[in-house]
């Protein structure tokens, strides 16, 4: 099992497969681009595996896939049904925007991916493009109908922004009255180019959701940060990830490994270990697990986003992984 110095215990790890995406959400990669980082910096897909099978060794129980866009990594698939068939083989999760899960939704289903993140921060075709720079609503809404035909665990993350989509809030939760999903809201986080915009606190949003359909239920809170509260006549829940108002660091469970190899110990901390150089200086498995057991003991108490005066040191969310 992997420990870190306060006890907590990491079951979690979130992949980031690529730092390319085919969406520029605004809050996510800055106005003026971002630098690409060259390909042999990259993990490869063996890389990423063998790191996948050492991590599951220490204990992790569930991977899940992010980016930049994972779906625009050439053979993903095929790095999924690896992964499937380790030995012991974790959860397989995936967040996506959408765009591109239509190709890929029967591969992914039949390699064993039954959770599945959809980020959809509206429903209005106009909104949607101009947070994302793209006209592609069309294409997640089909993704979103594959998923519920072949009974996909699906989830819809929305950011609410202020004075972007917060008129949006209640028709997307309407989403998990009408269809078997949960909707979640998560807090922005001042993390990159997001700084440039202002989050809604859950507290707010909730407030909103109580307003328009009549006061909601505490129901559970799920396996990961999120607060799920339930509404009379839903078939889903909403869930509630808050990491600015009501921070989960006590219980975080997660770890993060970038594109480019770095195992990052807190989304919101440049603390991290460089397993990709490891790797390549030809480091045995045992020493490679040595060296994340020894990081992780490092792992921060809590994010320091509220604290006066932080400046976000990690990077764009595009670059993390979200
Ligand atoms: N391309 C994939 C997608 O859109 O889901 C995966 C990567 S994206 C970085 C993962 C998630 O991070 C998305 O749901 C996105 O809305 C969220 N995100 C990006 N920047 C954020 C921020 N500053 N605060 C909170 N969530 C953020």
């Amino acid at each position: 099992m992997l420990t870190d110095g306060l006890g907590r215990e990491l079951t979690y790890l979130r992949i980031s497969l690529t730092d390319k995406c085919n969406l520029r959400c605004k809050y996510c990669v800055p106005s003026c681009g971002v630098e690409r980082m060259p390909h042999d910096e990259i993990l490869t897909l063996e890389e990423v595996l063998k790191l996948t099978d050492i991590f599951t060794k220490l204990g992790v129980t569930k991977v899940r896939f992010t980016g930049g866009e994972p779906l625009v990594r050439k053979n993903v698939i095929s790095l999924i049904q690896n992964v499937s068939k380790l030995t012991n083989s974790p959860k397989i999760c995936i967040t996506t925007n959408g765009v591109l899960l239509s190709d890929y939704i029967d591969y992914l289903y039949y390699s064993s991916v039954h959770d599945i993140n959809i980020s959809l921060d509206t429903l209005d075709p106009l909104t949607y493009a101009s947070i994302t720079g793209q006209d592609a609503i069309a294409q997640v809404f089909d993704s979103i109908r594959e998923c519920l035909n072949l009974g996909v665990n699906l989830k819809i993350n929305a950011v609410p922004l202020k004075g972007i989509n917060e008129e949006d809030i209640p028709a997307l939760a309407a989403l998990s009255r009408d269809y078997d999903m949960s909707v979640r809201f998560i807090e922005l986080m001042p993390v990159g180019c997001a700084s440039s915009y202002t989050g809604i606190s859950n507290d707010e949003v909730r407030r909103k959701l109580d307003e328009v359909y009549g006061e909601g239920v505490e129901d559970g809170e799920g396996n990961g940060p999120a607060t799920y509260v339930s509404y009379n006549g839903f078939r889903g829940k909403i869930g509630f990830i808050s990491p600015m108002s009501h921070s989960f660091c006590s219980s975080c469970n997660r770890l993060r490994l970038t594109c480019d190899g770095k195992l990052k110990l807190c989304l919101a901390s440049p603390l991290s270990l460089d397993l990709k150089s490891l790797l390549r200086s030809g480091a045995s498995d045992e020493d490679i697990s040595h060296a994340i057991k020894e990081a992780v003991l490092n792992k921060p108490a809590h994010h320091e986003f509220n604290s006066e005066g932080f400046v976000s040191q990690a990077g764009n969310m595009i670059g993390i992984g979200g």
